[in-house]
């Protein structure tokens, strides 16, 4: 995957602008100094992340949230880690995050089904989806009420990670 990214010549140059009413000389240096129409339209609608000086994924939170926390988990797995972590950098709606949970943060396991790639279980999820960024108190605020289940896979043996 190409990675495209603000350099800090750039940022310094747009970092006092309102995003969301730019000026008409504005606009037309940012359509100079952004090439890449992702980066651009993740600028004008989300604005800045002061921290790692790149676009934020969304109004309310940044990628580098994610990557922060790379260190902090495990599934146990490199494959899984590195499958989950990537999904983390891209997704831009917390509709779409993914995250590995800790089986001490789930409750009422309940089994569901054996199928080919594993077992699934139904569980209650005590802290719910990432609602959005924290950026004064620098943590996620979830939703505990967003969803009461969730399904597990126990584990992928035979399934492939790669063609998902
Ligand atoms: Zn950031």
């Amino acid at each position: 995957m190409e990675e495209f990214m603000l350099n800090d010549d750039v940022f310094e140059q747009i970092l006092d602008f309102n995003h969301k009413d730019l000026t008409e000389e504005q606009n037309l240096l940012i359509d100079k100094l952004v090439l890449n129409e992702e980066l651009k339209l993740r600028y004008k609608y989300n604005g800045l992340c002061k921290e790692c000086k790149q676009p934020k994924a969304s109004h309310n939170w940044c990628h580098c949230k994610f990557q922060q926390n790379f260190k902090n988990w495990t599934s146990g797995n490199h494959e899984v880690d590195k499958f989950i972590q990537k999904i983390q950098l891209k997704t831009i709606s917390n509709r779409n995050v993914l995250e590995w949970i800790e089986y001490d943060r789930l409750e009422n396991v309940e089994y569901l089904v054996k199928g080919g790639f594993g077992t699934i279980y139904e569980a209650i999820w005590k802290d719910g989806w990432i609602d959005r960024w924290d950026f004064e108190n620098n943590k996620w605020i979830r939703n505990p009420e967003s969803n009461n289940f969730m399904m597990v896979m126990e584990y992928a043996k035979d399934g492939s990670l790669d063609n998902i």
